[in-house]
């Protein structure tokens, strides 16, 4: 008979219910119970069959670097982001697009609409995808309306699985753009708010200063009242100025009853590492387990692994080039290809082989984060850092607020 071992890519811990939880990050299968009982749970047969228990004889970390590539080449369904517009209506202080007054291109043109439509097409089929999952990106990407019609209009002629979503500021979704959205089958939205009206306006404000708070509630309200299939995210960048006002806001939104709509996404935009960072990422698990407690959906991003290596992923910039990461989008040495060419470049090939799990063999979460975000790693090692970011801590806490059973 095979004798069988617990696998090296369970993590486990201790839930408030005295209860168990083990996760496996390679099946990323979930197990809860008391610890010496896993037989009352689960059958030593279903256990194999999740990956919790393996062959003693079974080499682990080939299976872990073996199941990393084969995710990062699986083309079944295709992710793009495209970058409709380099402009924005806002001059937010803390944006990588500074208002869009940093870029000389702004937005993108009917004819890079088309060749990008022409380019998804040709994607697809090249390789066997079954779908295609669409956002439109900015700068503020409701600034170029007619594009992203053009562009919706003709994939859903040609395409028969083809899903839509936007990243927006929320000003400019008037009912009748709201309308327009629904006509092409867009339904789904992030939408930012960083704190109460007073602190939001100060973030997120027009040119003049003049604020966004009221207008984006009202352009919400309106969202949801005309849309009945609309799913919609909110988006919160949490900072060292805001972290205290979130969750005033929080309660604010369960007031107008905003968890029966929507769901929070609470991102920390700190890039590098430091000891704000660390900080910021606790507050960002207090700010989640009250957004939990209120009875809001939350978008957990960070448990998703990095795009950059998938061969399913790309991001389309309104100029036309074609990159692998959105934080590197406009930085012109880092783009892969281009909607203009069939093939992509070297610099593809490059990014497609990156295995930054690699130092990360033992590492019982490996399965899920696989190795982190070169990106960050890179900006870490050019300040003469450590080269590797690891967020292991923060993913674990990630992790248990996720299993959490509910209270
Ligand atoms: S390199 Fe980092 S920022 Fe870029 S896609 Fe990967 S995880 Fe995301
Ligand atoms: S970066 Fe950290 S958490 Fe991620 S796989 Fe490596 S050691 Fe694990």
């Amino acid at each position: 008979m095979n004798r069988m071992k617990w696998s090296r890519y369970n993590m486990q811990w201790e839930s408030d219910q005295d209860t168990i939880v083990t996760y496996n990050s390679l099946n990323h299968k979930i197990l809860q119970g008391l610890k010496e009982d896993y037989r009352s749970i689960k059958s030593v047969e279903q256990l194999c069959l999740d990956g919790f228990l393996v062959k003693d004889q079974l080499d682990e970390v080939k299976l872990l670097k073996e199941s990393l590539e084969f995710r990062n080449q699986d083309t079944n369904s295709l992710s793009c982001w495209v970058f409709v517009s380099n402009d924005c209506n806002l001059t937010c202080p803390y944006c990588w697009e500074q208002g869009g007054l940093l870029k000389k291109e702004t937005n993108m043109s009917m004819e890079n609409a088309r060749k990008t439509v022409d380019w998804l097409i040709h994607r697809i089929v090249k390789s066997a995808a079954k779908e295609l999952s669409l956002t439109f990106m900015g700068g503020e990407p409701l600034l170029n309306m007619e594009v992203i019609k053009q562009i919706a209009q003709q994939l859903n002629q040609k395409i028969p699985k083809v899903s839509y979503d936007i990243i927006t500021n929320g000003v400019l979704l008037t009912p009748k753009v709201i309308e327009e959205c629904m006509e092409i089958n867009l339904h789904s939205y992030q939408i930012t708010l960083d704190g109460t009206r007073n602190l939001h306006d100060s973030r997120r404000c027009f040119a003049d200063g003049e604020g966004t708070f009221d207008v984006i509630l009202k352009n919400i309200e309106s969202l949801v009242t005309m849309d009945e299939n609309v799913s919609l995210v909110i988006r919160m960048n949490i900072d060292m100025q805001n972290y205290k006002n979130i969750p005033i806001l929080l309660r604010l939104l369960h007031r107008m009853e905003f968890h029966r709509f929507a769901a929070l996404c609470i991102n920390d935009t700190i890039l590098k590492d430091s000891g704000q960072n660390s900080f910021i990422l606790k507050e960002v698990i207090h700010i989640l387990r009250l957004a939990k407690e209120l009875g809001f959906q939350i978008a957990y991003g960070e448990l998703n692994h990095c795009w950059m290596m998938s061969e399913a992923w790309f991001m389309i910039n309104q100029d036309g080039l074609i990159y692998k990461c959105p934080s590197l989008v406009g930085e012109k040495e880092y783009a892969v290809g281009s909607i203009r060419d069939a093939e992509f470049n070297k610099e593809y090939q490059r990014q497609i082989s990156l295995k930054p799990w690699d130092t990360c063999l033992s590492c019982e979460l490996a399965g899920l984060c696989s190795g982190g975000c070169p990106n960050r790693d890179k900006i870490q090692e050019a300040q003469g850092q450590p080269k590797k970011v690891c967020r292991k801590q923060y993913l674990m806490e990630l992790l248990k607020l996720k299993y959490e059973p509910e209270g």
